[in-house]
This record gives C-alpha cells, sequence and structure tokens, in this order.
C-alpha cells in the first residue's frame, strides 16, 4: 500500500540537488515488494548524472531521512526537512528572475536502478 502522504525526494550526492520522486510510478514499475530502502538511481540533470539516493519524511515539515541500510547520512542533510528544499518564493509568473536554483526541488520520474 502506498502511503501518499510520505514525502519522498531524490537526492544527488555529486551536484546537491533534490528532486521529487513519483512514488506511484515507482510502485507502477517496481511492484509492491520493491524496497527503496538501499536503493540509488541516477540524477537527472544531463551534466550531472551522479548518484541520487531516495529520502523520505512523514511531512514537509519533519526531518528528511535518507533511506540507506546502514543509516548513514551520505546527503549530509543535518536535519533538513523538505520546506527547507522548497524556493524560497514561487517562481514569477510573469518570467522575472527569482532566487537561486540550487535547491530547486525538479519534479522528475525516477527509476530506481536496482543492481
Ligand atoms: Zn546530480
Amino acid at each position: 500500500m502506498i502511503d501518499n502522504r510520505i514525502i519522498l525526494r531524490v537526492g544527488c550526492v555529486d551536484c546537491g540537488h533534490f528532486f521529487d520522486a513519483d512514488l506511484s510510478a515507482l510502485y507502477r514499475a517496481r511492484g509492491g515488494e520493491f524496497s527503496l530502502i538501499g536503493q540509488t538511481c541516477t540524477c537527472r540533470l544531463t551534466i550531472c548524472r551522479g548518484t541520487g539516493y531516495f529520502v523520505a519524511a512523514r511531512s514537509m515539515n519533519e526531518p528528511l531521512s535518507t533511506l540507506t541500510r546502514s543509516g548513514d547520512d551520505p546527503l549530509k542533510l543535518g536535519g533538513l526537512n523538505a520546506t527547507d528544499l522548497e524556493p524560497p518564493s514561487p517562481p514569477d509568473p510573469s518570467g522575472g528572475r527569482h532566487g537561486s536554483i540550487s535547491r530547486f526541488v525538479h519534479h522528475i520520474a525516477t527509476q530506481a536502478s536496482a543492481a
């Protein structure tokens, strides 16, 4: 069963970007027995293609945890929550410039790179 309230992101250890992860797409692709714990995927930034780790939290304001088997923190989250990863303000619909995109959350459909 998928709990759609769970916050799921992918963080890249190489470029530091975080992306939304589509839990429903992962379920369709991998089935209900597939576990994200210990899984990695490839960063979606064309110029990066680094290693992404799945991170999750129960809500936007609770600390994210990296889903590793060892409990390591390869992304050095240090108590970050999903709200911390959002842009400081919504993009300007008029096309004006807005703040740094270094932590902007991009929407992607991830594919776990199961061994
Ligand atoms: Zn990357």
